[in-house]
């Protein structure tokens, strides 16, 4: 299934850009302020930026479930050859409390941990109960490689807050 962004740029505000020392939840300062959104400086974006596209964009779930539309980006982590979870960087306060989001993240849960970044700093693990026992690695996955990458290069995803490095 091909997708594009079109109006969304959820995760210009929702992530980490370490080449701009943008941190999360605040809005790149390159986001065009209108209706069609997009990148002002869209042929010059850094690499990571470049590189990154959400779970949504990727193919999967319905179509209203965009992230501008249910007010969360979803991104993958590898955090391990053999294990990769889901990142849940909420954009709105409620973003996580209507029927559909937490109908959605519950199912996707069944079958892939996801950490829900919370803008405070505050982390949440949805996670089915035959998975709990991932848990320390994904803690020490997550701890590992917040901001460096198998080959020692930064990344986009995920920057983690100071307070819990
Ligand atoms: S959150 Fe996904 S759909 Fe929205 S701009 Fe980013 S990559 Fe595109
Ligand atoms: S540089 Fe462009 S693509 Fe990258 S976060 Fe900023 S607005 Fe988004």
């Amino acid at each position: 299934m091909t997708r594009s962004c079109g109006s969304c740029s959820e995760c210009c505000s929702a992530l980490g850009v370490h080449e701009l020392n943008k941190e999360m939840f605040v809005p790149c300062r390159y986001q065009i302020q209108s209706e069609q959104g997009g990148c002002g400086v869209y042929d010059k974006r850094p690499t990571s930026c470049r590189e990154f596209s959400c779970v949504w964009l990727d193919g999967n779930f319905e179509e209203q479930h965009r992230p501008d539309r249910i007010g969360f980006v979803l991104a993958t982590a590898d955090l391990y050859e053999d294990l990769v979870i889901l990142i849940a960087y909420p954009s709105r306060p409620d973003a996580l409390q209507t029927e559909e989001s937490k109908t959605l993240l519950n199912l996707v849960a069944q079958q892939i941990p996801i950490c829900i970044f919370h803008p405070n700093g505050r982390r949440q693990m949805l996670i089915a109960e035959d998975q709990r026992h991932l848990l320390p690695r994904i803690q020490l996955g997550l701890e590992a490689r917040a901001v460096v990458d198998e080959n020692g290069e930064l990344r986009r995803l995920p920057l983690v807050p100071e307070a819990d490095r």
